[in-house]
């Protein structure tokens, strides 16, 4: 089968201390995976690697049969920050936010057309958080930014979803809602890789784990990653 995204060998870091050594990774089509690591295992840095935003000393990365250039991002990919990073100093409302997501250049409002606008509320109702469009994103739960930012990323109508520690600010119902939709958008056909360092409640209800701590240590499904031996070389 085709890898959807293939890293060879990367290699980088930031003033010469190396954060990822030698990463060798294949995602397929239609896989929902888990970047599984401790804090400061280099999993936000993978991210931004594949995303073209850190970049590489040694190694490639591929999408779907195509080496991308150093630097740049594979055409159908969408990122959703770690959300308390994110830092809304001014208002703008979840349905704008969403409609950022068509516009991967252009930096300012107003900017959409009716058609954006319709597609970013079918989004919102997607992952199920309709009837906030119209609030300011900072004013939110945590977990519906959360839904704001899937639905941010979805409106670039990609192929695979990155998603940087989408559980770590939630309390444990909203994690298994977010685990929930996100089985869901993979079953209507979107590959997934989402980083987690929470090992009891989200990565074990993952289909396929990949254990990492500035390179893959393991991978295959929860049941026979999680050993003893795996466990105590990753965390
Ligand atoms: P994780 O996401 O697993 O917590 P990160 O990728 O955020 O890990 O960080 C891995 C290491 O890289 C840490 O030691 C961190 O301090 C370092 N690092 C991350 N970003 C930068 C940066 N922009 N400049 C310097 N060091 C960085």
């Amino acid at each position: 089968m085709e890898t959807i995204l293939e890293i060879r060998n990367l290699t980088c870091g930031f003033q010469n201390q190396p954060v990822l050594t030698n990463v060798n990774l294949s995602l397929y089509p239609g896989q929902l995976s888990g970047l599984v690591g401790p804090s400061g295992s280099g999993k936000t840095t993978l991210i931004k690697a594949i995303l073209g935003l850190v970049p590489p000393w040694a190694g490639e990365i591929w999408f779907r049969g195509k080496r991308l250039k150093p630097g740049t991002a594979p055409p159908k990919v969408g990122y959703v920050p770690q959300v308390e990073t994110v830092d809304w100093n001014f208002p703008v409302t979840a349905l704008e936010v969403v409609m950022m997501g068509r516009y991967r250049k252009q930096q300012f409002l107003p900017w959409s057309s009716r058609r954006d606008r319709i597609m970013a509320k079918a989004l919102l109702e997607r992952v199920g958080v309709a009837h906030i469009a119209h609030r300011p994103i900072g004013e939110l739960s945590g977990g519906q930014q959360q839904r704001v930012f899937i639905a941010r990323a979805l409106v670039g109508e990609p192929e695979i979803v990155l998603l940087d520690e989408p559980t770590s600010s939630s309390d444990l119902r909203v994690q298994h809602e977010l685990l929930h939709l996100l089985a869901e958008l993979n079953q209507q056909g979107l590959t997934i890789l989402l980083s987690t360092h929470d090992l009891n409640s989200v990565a074990t209800h993952l289909p396929w784990v990949v254990c990492f701590n500035h390179s893959i240590i393991a991978q295959g499904e929860p049941s026979d990653v999680f050993t003893p031996a795996i466990l105590k070389e990753t965390f």
